[in-house]
């Protein structure tokens, strides 16, 4: 039996968003066993090794409610993309790792190569966090091809599209229902779903025991959704006050991509349309997508924090710039710890074993230099990274590669065909 004790720093209370002082976590074979109280330390190191943190703050692993691991436009066919795409997984992967994740929803791949990503990081051969994937999306056809699909219409159709995804290994199920954007061939709020089709897809899921999701940014079609008894509505742009109640109520989770949204990232990327557009686009998306979060947070809806890093591999921080955008909006700082924490793990159905430390709970641990209730930026710091008990990032004691590793995490890092730099430099 191996057990590891951290102890020396404020540990969260992912569901109340708290730091408690006076706490140590025990974890035994990759599980939190217990949480201590300091003074109940064993003396020596004996069986355990004890991790003074001296002074910094203890939380569990983050969660990424929406992180493509893999994904990239194009056709289905297109070997060169499915190729870079794999690349892209193996990059994200290490990277969200090294910026203290540890699990990621993922809510869309082109291709069910994210089921051997999925494996191969389970099994401790790619570095990366613990994957819940979707797999491909459904969608009803009238959707952009250029999208991570598979198209279904009818409700027979849908039902048995779901099932042939559930059973090729999604963790979850993820619909497409609509857009709004600049790019005129999209026009606003399309709708790509019926009630019936959504409604059948939800129930047909939730009968094969797995959790539902949707890219939803019109108005309508959320309603739909969350009529229909979906889990998670994945970006939420158009919300109204009604409807943020009867999500709060009915515990719909909302994965905003705020900062995505905010930053354009999403639409325009391919240089459809010109740089005036596409500012004016971003600074419009960015207030009513914010007014929609806000009546979330006014209503109690719970938030969970999602990046959306679709065709480029941006800075590793990027969740921690989710966390500040959701703060700038007005989501106070409990809430925003819980969204990057335990809010992510409910999004996946999954807060008996994910987003706090309790004991049962995957050893799931990131220390990060600095006070995050004070300053978020702080999580941009991790100086030890645990996934199941085992190290992935260790750098108490050493400042210097600390320093260099915090650095490394700011900085975009682009894709070779890409240029997110300027879209990291609109946000
Ligand atoms: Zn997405």
């Amino acid at each position: 039996m191996r057990t590891t004790i951290i102890h020396g720093g404020p540990v969260l209370d992912a569901r109340r968003g708290r730091f408690r002082d006076g706490l140590a976590v025990v974890l035994r074979d990759g599980r939190v066993a217990e949480l201590l109280s300091a003074d109940a330390l064993p003396a020596g190191d004996g069986d355990a090794q004890l991790i003074d943190v001296e002074g910094r703050h203890v939380l569990p692993g983050l969660v990424d409610a929406h992180c493509h691991l893999m994904s990239r436009s194009g056709v289905e066919a297109d070997a060169e993309l499915v190729t870079k795409s794999v690349v892209d997984g193996v990059l994200v992967a290490g990277r969200a790792i090294d910026a203290g994740v540890t699990t990621v929803r993922d809510p869309g791949c082109k291709h069910r190569g994210i089921y051997e990503l999925r494996r191969e990081i389970a099994a401790g051969r790619v570095r990366g966090p613990r994957t819940f994937a979707a797999g491909p999306n459904v969608v009803g056809s009238g959707a952009p091809v250029d999208w991570r699909n598979v198209f279904a219409d009818g409700v027979d159709e849908v039902r048995r599209v779901v099932r042939k995804e559930v059973l090729a290994g999604a963790d979850f199920v993820k619909l497409v229902l609509s857009h709004t954007t600049g790019q005129s061939r999209w026009r606003t709020c399309l709708r790509y779903m019926t009630d019936e089709e959504i409604a059948v897809a939800v129930s047909e899921a939730h009968a094969l025991g797995v959790r539902t999701g949707c890219h939803c940014e019109g108005l309508e079609a959320a309603r739909a959704a969350v009529a229909a008894g979906m889990d998670v509505i994945d970006h939420g742009t158009w919300l109204d006050e009604a409807l943020v109640e009867r999500m709060a109520r009915q515990g719909t989770v909302l994965v905003p991509t705020l900062w995505a949204f905010s930053a354009a990232t999403h639409h325009g990327y391919n240089g459809t349309i010109s740089d005036a557009q596409l500012a004016d686009f971003s600074e419009r998306m960015g207030d009513v997508h914010r007014a929609s979060v806000q009546r979330a947070i006014t209503a109690g809806v719970t938030i969970a924090a999602g990046t959306d890093p679709i065709h480029w591999v941006p800075a590793q921080d990027l969740l921690v710039r989710e966390a500040e955008t959701l703060a700038a909006a007005g989501l106070p700082t409990e809430d925003v710890l819980r969204a990057v924490t335990i809010n992510g793990a409910i999004a996946l159905g999954r807060d008996d074993e994910l987003g706090a430390l309790e004991p049962g709970m995957h050893g799931d641990v990131v220390v990060v230099d600095g006070d995050p209730t004070h300053d978020l930026r702080a999580l941009a710091r991790p100086v030890l990274v645990l996934k199941d008990g085992e190290p992935f990032v260790d750098l108490l004691g050493d400042r210097e590669r600390a320093a260099r590793h915090w650095e490394a995490l700011a900085r975009p890092e682009p894709l070779s065909d890409r240029q997110p730099e300027v879209w990291l430099e609109r946000a």
